[in-house]
C-alpha cells in the first residue's frame, strides 16, 4: 500500500532512525518514545496487523519475533521488556501496518503503546 506510512519509511521517503534491517524485516525508533528504548518492529511486506497474517507468513512472523528478541539483547534489556502489537480500532491501531513494539529501559507502567 503506496500511501502506507510505514512503506514509506521502508522505501526511504519517510527518514527514520533504522537499528535494523534485513530482506524482510526493519526496525526503527519511534518518533514519540513512550520508554527509553521504544523500536518498531516491521515487516517489509505490507500487512494490515497480526490478524491478517496468512498461513504462509508465518516464518515471516517467527522472523519478526527473532529480531524483537535480538534487539532486547543488543539494547541490554536484561531485566525484562515488553512487546505489544495492536490490532484494529479497539486496541487503537493507528498505523495500519504490522508492528511490533519493544519497550524497555525502565520499570514500564501498565498502560502503554
Ligand atoms: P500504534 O498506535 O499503531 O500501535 O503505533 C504506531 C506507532 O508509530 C506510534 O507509537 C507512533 O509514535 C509511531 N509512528 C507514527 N508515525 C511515525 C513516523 O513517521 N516515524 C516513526 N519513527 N514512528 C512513527
Ligand atoms: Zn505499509
Amino acid at each position: 500500500m503506496s500511501d502506507c506510512i510505514f512503506c514509506k519509511i521502508i522505501r526511504g521517503e519517510i527518514p527514520s532512525e533504522k537499528v535494523f534491517e534485513n530482506e524482510n524485516v526493519l526496525a526503527f525508533k519511534d518518533i514519540q518514545p513512550q520508554a527509553p528504548v521504544h523500536i518498531l518492529v516491521i515487516p517489509k511486506k505490507h500487512v494490515e496487523s497480526l490478524a491478517a497474517l496468512s498461513e504462509e507468513d508465518m516464518p515471516l512472523a517467527v522472523e519478526l519475533l527473532g529480531v524483537v528478541n535480538a534487539l532486547a539483547k543488543e539494547f541490554h534489556l536484561t531485566n525484562g521488556y515488553r512487546v505489544v502489537t495492536n490490532i484494529g480500532d479497539d486496541a487503537r491501531q493507528s498505523v495500519h501496518h504490522l508492528h511490533f513494539h519493544l519497550l524497555g529501559g525502565e520499570s514500564l507502567t501498565d498502560k502503554m503503546c
